[in-house]
Formats: C-alpha cells, sequence, structure tokens
C-alpha cells in the first residue's frame, strides 16, 4: 500500500500541514558558523525587558516598566561612584564590564553597561576578591545562563582546605559561581580561604555565621551589622539576606505541608517569634545596603518562604514575601547595591513559567537565582536530576541564575562526585535553556559534536564531549578500538555507519575527515578507569567483565574488531556465531 501524501481538493500534493516553529527568522544569527537561534524564543531585545525571553503563555504577568533607572537618586560623581551599577549610571565601562562581556561572544560591553543601569544584570565582584584574582562575570538575562555550586562544612564534617578542594572541583565542572554556606568547623578561616583561592564569585548566607557560639534569640542588630561587615572586608562578592520574610507572612506558613524550608528563613522567624519584632534584616536593610555598597557586595535577596515541598507552590506566603522583594529591589537600587533575587524552591512543571514571570514583573527584571525547581518530591537520591528539569524551564522562562542541586538532596552533605553530578546537570540545564533562547554562538559545540558523531570520528567526538574522560571511559568498556560502530550496535546494525553507505545523505561527510580505519584507543587514564570502577562495572579485560555476544567471562567477543580488523570478516563470524579460525 502506498504512503498517503496529503492533497488539496484539487489533487494537488500539499505542502505539510504543519507550520514548524520559526527559525532565525525574527533573530540575528550568530557571526560563528552553525549557530542557528532558538526555535520558539522572541528575538534576542537586548536593552529591553525581553532579553532573550520566552512567549508569554495567555495570562502571565507583563515585564514591568520600570528599571533601576527609575530608582536613581541624584547621581553620585565619578569619585564617589563605587559599584558597577553606580558606575554604569554614569556612562562608565569598567574593566569587570569589559572582562564579563569578552566571556559572553554576544555582548559588547555597552550592552553589559546598558544591562546594568536597568538593573537587569549584575557583575558581583568585591573591590577586595578582585585584588586577589577574581575572574568577574556578568548575570542577568541577556548573558548566557550561569550556575553555582554551594559548599561548606558542616558541624558533622569539616575542613577548609577540603572546602577549597570542593571550589576547584566545583570550577573544574563549570561552576560560574560557589556559595560557600558551611555551618561547621572554623567559618572565618574556611571562608577566608575560599575567597583568596576563588577565580569565581564567591557568596555567603552571613546569617549563619551570626549563630556559631549564640542561640538566635541572642542575635542583636548590632551583631548583624558587624558580620555583614566582616564577611564583606574578607571580599565575599554577593551575600543572601532573607530581608523580605516579614513577621506579618508567618500566619500564612502555618497550613503548609513542609513550613519553612529555608535555615535563613526558620531562623529569623524563630527570632521574630521570640521578640515579638520585625524582620532584623527587613529593619535594617538601608545600613545593610551601605555596607554592601561600600565594597560592592551584591545581594541576593533571600526567599526564605520558598516552598519546601510541591504542595506549597506559589502559596501566599511565597507570594507576599516576593512582593516585597520587589520592594527591596528599589530599595537596593535607590542606594546604588546591585541586586538579584532567589526564588523557589518545589514547583510543579506547570507553574514554573508563571513563577519566573511574576518575579520579572514584581522586581523589575532584577536577576532571578533558582534554586532548582524541584519538580517531583519522590526521588530522593536523583534530586540533581528532578531540579535540573525544573532549572531548564525556569532558565528558558526567565531565571538567569541557578543554584545548583546535588544527588545528596534533603539527604546529607555532598561530597565530590555529587558535587560533580550537581554541576553537570545543571550546566545541562543551562546550556539547553541558552539553545532554546537563541544566544547566539551557544549552539556552536553542539553542531561541531554532531559532525564528528556522524563521521564516526571519536577522538573529535571525545574532545569536544564535556566530560571526555567519562565519554571515552564509557566508549572502551565494551570496546577499545575507534572504528565504524561502536558496542552499542555493533557492526551491522550501526545507523550512522549505514548512513555514510547511502550516497544521498550528506551524513557522516565531515570535511576533511578521514578515519583511515580502525585506531586502537590509547589506554585508559586512571582517572578514566577511576569512572569505569565508580560506575560499578569491571573494567575491560578483567576477569569479571562480562560475556558478551557468546564469549567466555573476561575474553571479548569472537567477532569484537580488536580481534577482527577487516569489516568482512568480522561480519562472517558474527552470521556463523562462532569463533575466527
Ligand atoms: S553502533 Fe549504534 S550507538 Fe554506536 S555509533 Fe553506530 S548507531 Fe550510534
Amino acid at each position: 500500500m502506498s504512503h498517503r501524501e496529503p492533497k488539496d481538493p484539487q489533487g494537488r500534493r500539499m505542502p505539510f500541514m504543519y507550520e514548524p516553529p520559526l527559525r532565525g527568522g525574527a533573530n540575528p544569527s550568530s557571526k560563528r558558523e552553525g549557530t542557528a537561534p532558538g526555535s520558539f524564543a522572541l528575538p534576542p531585545g537586548v536593552g529591553t525587558p525581553l532579553a532573550f525571553s520566552s512567549p508569554d503563555t495567555p495570562g502571565m504577568p507583563a515585564p514591568s516598566e520600570k528599571t533601576a533607572w527609575d530608582f536613581n537618586p541624584a547621581p553620585r560623581g565619578e569619585k564617589n561612584a563605587v559599584t558597577q551599577l553606580e558606575r554604569a549610571r554614569l556612562g562608565t565601562i569598567t574593566p569587570e564590564m569589559k572582562r564579563a562581556a569578552e566571556r559572553e561572544p554576544h555582548l559588547a560591553p555597552e550592552d553589559v553597561r546598558g544591562e546594568i543601569v536597568a538593573g537587569r544584570m549584575i557583575i558581583p565582584a568585591n573591590r577586595a576578591h578582585l585584588r586577589c584574582g577574581l575572574d568577574p562575570i556578568a548575570i542577568g538575562r541577556a548573558a548566557t545562563t550561569k550556575i553555582n555550586a554551594n559548599l561548606g562544612a558542616s558541624p558533622v564534617k569539616s575542613s577548609a582546605d577540603e572546602e577549597v578542594e570542593k571550589m576547584r572541583w566545583a570550577v573544574r565542572w563549570g561552576a560560574d559561581t560557589v556559595m560557600d554556606l558551611s555551618t561547621g568547623g572554623d567559618l572565618d578561616a574556611t571562608r577566608e580561604a575560599i575567597i583568596r583561592s576563588a577565580p569565581v564569585p564567591v557568596g555567603t548566607v552571613p546569617v549563619y555565621s551570626m549563630i556559631v557560639g549564640r542561640a538566635i534569640e541572642d542575635l542583636s542588630h548590632a551583631d548583624i551589622l558587624r558580620t555583614i561587615e566582616h564577611q564583606a572586608m574578607q571580599g565575599v562578592d554577593f551575600i543572601t539576606i532573607h530581608a523580605g520574610l516579614l513577621r506579618e507572612h508567618l500566619p500564612y506558613v502555618r497550613g503548609r505541608v513542609s513550613g519553612i524550608v529555608s535555615r535563613g528563613g526558620s531562623l529569623l522567624a524563630k527570632w521574630m517569634i521570640h521578640h515579638g519584632r520585625q524582620n532584623p534584616f527587613y529593619d535594617l536593610f538601608d545600613e545593610i545596603c551601605d555596607i554592601a555598597r561600600a565594597h560592592d557586595v551584591s545581594f541576593s535577596l533571600g526567599d526564605g518562604l520558598r516552598p519546601g515541598s510541591l504542595a506549597d507552590a506559589t502559596d501566599e506566603a511565597q507570594l507576599r514575601e516576593l512582593y516585597v522583594l520587589g520592594e527591596l529591589v528599589e530599595r537596593a537600587w535607590a542606594k546604588g547595591v546591585q541586586t538579584m533575587v532567589e526564588g523557589p524552591g518545589h514547583i510543579p512543571l506547570d507553574q514554573i513559567e508563571y513563577n519566573m514571570k511574576i518575579e520579572r514583573a514584581l522586581c523589575h527584571g532584577a536577576p532571578f537565582y533558582v534554586l532548582g525547581p524541584l519538580v517531583t518530591d519522590v526521588f530522593p537520591g536523583y534530586d540533581h536530576i528532578t531540579s535540573a528539569i525544573g532549572a531548564t524551564a525556569a532558565a528558558y522562562h526567565g531565571a538567569a541564575f541557578l543554584c545548583y542541586v546535588t544527588p545528596k538532596e534533603h539527604l546529607g552533605l555532598p561530597k565530590k562526585r555529587d558535587v560533580k553530578e550537581g554541576c553537570i546537570a545543571y550546566k545541562i540545564a543551562a546550556h539547553a535553556a541558552d539553545i532554546a533562547l537563541g544566544i547566539p554562538g551557544t549552539r556552536d559545540r553542539d553542531d561541531e559534536i554532531s559532525k564528528a558523531r556522524a563521521a564516526l570520528n571519536w577522538e573529535r567526538h571525545i574532545a569536544l564531549a564535556f566530560d571526555p574522560d567519562t565519554a571515552r571511559a564509557f566508549h572502551d568498556e565494551d570496546l577499545s578500538i575507534d572504528t565504524d560502530f561502536c558496542a552499542m550496535c555493533g557492526h551491522d546494525w550501526c545507523a550512522v555507519r549505514i548512513s555514510r553507505e547511502i550516497e544521498e545523505f550528506a551524513s557522516g561527510k565531515a570535511e576533511g575527515y578521514d578515519p583511515g580505519g580502525p585506531k586502537e584507543s590509547p589506554a585508559l587514564t586512571p582517572e578514566q578507569r577511576g569512572i569505569l570502577e565508580e560506575h560499578g562495572e569491571p573494567l575491560p579485560g578483567e576477569a569479571s567483565s562480562p560475556a558478551v555476544g557468546g564469549a567466555s567471562r573476561g575474553e571479548k567477543p569472537p567477532c569484537h574488531s580488536d580481534l577482527v580488523r577487516d569489516p568482512k570478516k568480522a561480519r562472517e563470524i558474527q552470521e556463523r556465531g562462532a569463533g575466527p579460525k
């Protein structure tokens, strides 16, 4: 029976009956070869509230018409301008803006300055940290999506050296910033050590160190200001302060499944109940702004009432706090402080767009920094995945900065392996969103690796992988030779190889690539062997490695390309199902 193609009433062949998504028509393409702008994204719109944004589903809150410029007090003179925001307002392009733009090939320094003036972008760069090796980055919708890795010693396990090592490890796996959330050991020494060694911005939650050696109830206004000033002088680039959680919000928490799950939020709620007074961070906000401004510490306005379960998502407690965070953004901007806003938490997939867009409206486009969000609650041990799904949607719909979640979330203190898995999950989320948003240049590497894959060019395929060691180890686990198939399907069923043989297709015709026959892959490095060991699989050639294709345990199957280089011969052996003669 022949295939039925759609025809019009006159019997003419109709074009494909569904409109494909717009592919680049309204978006400028990159100068780089290969990048196509996002399919469904709006045009880039740098310099507008819609910079690299998703189209609004009907009913979404519209962007605010205000920007940080609307909260610009009488401009300070050049000599008195301290923060990147104040200097941008005067028209200055700072070395940090230039460096941040260099790292975003689609942005000019003027774009970075313009977005900072609007409050839609920040460069978290404490002057003290800049003096000891900070390499500045930009966080904002017009920039590529950034990820944060949380570190920190706990009272159960603590060591400054271990945390510095974890910081280096997180940066190796793509963390754009780190937060030191230590609650145990020598907090001051750990923070100092991390700042002195970190090329990336370092954030903290100062309330944690305020309660070391004292009960939260004993915390005074003076303690709060003293601690923030000390950390600002040390070189902390951004601080989370839970100033938006007010006494008036506490009754809205009563009906929640998970109550208050933010550490800072729960501590401050306890303080307010004990003293019968307003949140001290709210009361001291102007003084805290003055300290932050003096050192150019950026704010990350904490969401002390973020939902800790799907059942609590987008509830009144969360939204009332967000409303106050919008007010605090305006006050911080008026004081010249760079500001971002923290977001939830645990949010079902269908509520993520709303959450991103209500923040955009209430906080006038200040960069949104989200933890996940987790889109389901029943996968402890895999919350780097549940949250990376939410983070991808969040980054597509409005978040600029993603705080990673590791497999240890809700369960324990992350170790090095968890840090790596969390970072990679979030690099995937950020990168996937950037591609979908059409940020120029972001898809180039994907296109390159696809060409290498189609050409069965294993060396290049693996070199372009984000984690080449894992890619090489997994490839060599069953077939330690680079040839025109892999162990997944074998020679006869390799669709890529077959596709290359079909003359009509361009597949696998990557310019200039000549495989020149099978190549023995180099022996696995110790690191690559370690990956397989951690993976729980026997190493290639080990006596306990699984039997493949009729071979005895520990032996390669007789048709294995390590043993039979000639594809014809390999095919014969496969057909006979017997060993080489
Ligand atoms: S054998 Fe299968 S998985 Fe491997 S390259 Fe060919 S088609 Fe891809």
